[in-house]
């Protein structure tokens, strides 16, 4: 069986070695070739970036380049074409040297003829085949690998933006349930609120309205024989009944109105000193108790950007407080400093004190003290006293001693 011509390019500048390859070539029975010939490597590039070769019979001492670097080179630029070394019989090393840089055999010239250079040719271009299906094989791995590798990082990544948003989700979900949790204990707390009203004013209205009705039939029934003296005393307990009912009737409304977070906050400038000497003497007349309050200030002025109805609201009820729970003729300070930044307000009595085991919840609303015994009240006053003071972002403070007497502090922030 013939075999289809191949095409050999041969690079040799020795036209005497260059005629021998041809005749041994011409010798083969069933391979024929077609030899194009050139003397130097830079022609022999000119040739290969021309037309296509089936093999290279490359010399390595060509007049422009000697040595392995010429299959280098000629390899470079072609790199898929089988490259047989033509070497002298001394040159062993060197044509092991050109296999390393990629020629597929070695002939020694002189010793070739044409079984030898045929096989050598073919083997060559079996070998260069194979080496380029390996190498065609290689890319495509590579290629495989790399498509590989984007595939996985596109699903790290839809793997990390799923595993982000589910995170906000969880985040979302938390703080929803925060919120629930939050808005079941504020209704908790204002239908336990509701019932502690409920309970609370049924029982302290009943006092008062019970005053209003003796005192008034009592009025009608015998008022034409009583003095005027007697006439007053039971006007002034109507009065008072009336006083004390509106008061609660404020308080709960103050209360319920805080527990919702609905409680009016309108700052204006205050003059403090004022406002405290005004709130003394209007408890003074009020009260009519024998207490006497000493007013403690560090000046005749102090300027505030403070909410005037709700400091007072928290003032009274802080002197009521001390009047209620210190004996009469007692001396109750109220002191007044301020500094840069905040209000500092202290009252102070000698009274009967706290014990401490109430101390911590003496500002929830209804929770009185257990040492209170007949003293009257509904424990409200410090609930809104504290409702007052939150609204400015303050802090009140209490620190009590039984038998001893009690301190109040309120710490305003001047600037919000
Ligand atoms: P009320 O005075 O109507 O009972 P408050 O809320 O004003 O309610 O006060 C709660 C409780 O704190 C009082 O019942 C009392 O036990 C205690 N308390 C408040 N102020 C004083 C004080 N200055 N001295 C002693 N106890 C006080």
């Amino acid at each position: 069986m013939k075999i289809s011509p191949l095409k050999i390019l041969l690079v040799e500048d020795n036209p005497a070695d260059a005629d021998l390859l041809q005749e041994i070539l011409e010798e083969s029975d069933d391979t024929h070739c077609s030899l194009v010939h050139v003397e130097r490597l830079k022609d022999a590039l000119q040739v290969l970036s021309e037309g296509h070769f089936d093999a290279i019979l490359l010399d390595l001492s060509l007049p422009d380049k000697q040595g392995v670097s010429t299959v280098a080179q000629t390899h470079e630029a072609a790199p898929d074409l089988p490259i047989v070394v033509l070497t002298g019989l001394n040159d062993r090393v060197i044509a092991l040297e050109a296999l390393r840089q990629g020629a597929q055999d070695y002939l020694i010239k002189g010793k070739i003829d044409t079984n030898l250079l045929l096989r050598a040719i073919h083997h060559g271009i079996e070998r260069a085949q194979t080496l380029k299906k390996l190498r065609h094989s290689e890319e495509q791995l590579q290629r495989l690998n790399e498509e590989l590798e984007h595939r996985v990082e596109e699903q790290t990544d839809e793997l990390r933006q799923k595993n982000h948003s589910l995170q906000s989700e969880i985040i979302e979900r938390q703080r929803l349930e925060e919120e629930l949790r939050h808005a079941l204990a504020k209704e908790k707390e204002l239908s336990a609120l509701k019932s502690n009203i409920i309970s609370v004013v049924s029982h302290e209205y009943r006092t008062p309205l019970a005053t209003i009705l003796s005192s008034s039939e009592l009025i009608e029934n015998y008022s034409d024989k009583w003095s005027q003296e007697k006439k007053r005393i039971h006007f002034q307990r109507i009065q008072g009944a009336v006083h004390h009912l509106t008061q609660l009737v404020n308080d709960v409304l103050v209360l319920s109105k805080a527990e919702a977070g609905k409680l009016d906050f309108n700052p204006s400038i205050v003059n403090l000193v004022v406002l405290c000497q005004e709130l003394i003497e209007e408890l003074q007349l009020t009260v009519k108790s024998k207490h006497s309050i000493s007013f403690e200030t560090q000046g005749a002025s102090c300027s505030a950007y403070l909410d005037e109805k709700l400091l007072r609201q928290l003032f009274t009820n802080l002197l009521w407080n001390a009047i209620k729970y210190s004996p009469e003729e007692n001396q109750i300070q109220f002191r007044l400093e301020w500094m840069q930044n905040q209000v500092i307000v202290q009252i102070c009595d000698r009274g009967m004190g706290i014990p401490t085991e109430d101390q911590s919840q003496l500002f929830d609303a209804f929770y009185r003290a257990s040492n209170v015994g007949t003293i009257s009240g509904t424990g409200l006053g410090l609930a809104i006293a504290k409702k007052c003071v939150d609204r400015h972002d303050g802090r009140i403070m209490v620190e009590s001693e039984v038998g001893v007497g009690t301190m109040f502090t309120v710490t305003l922030p001047l600037s919000r």
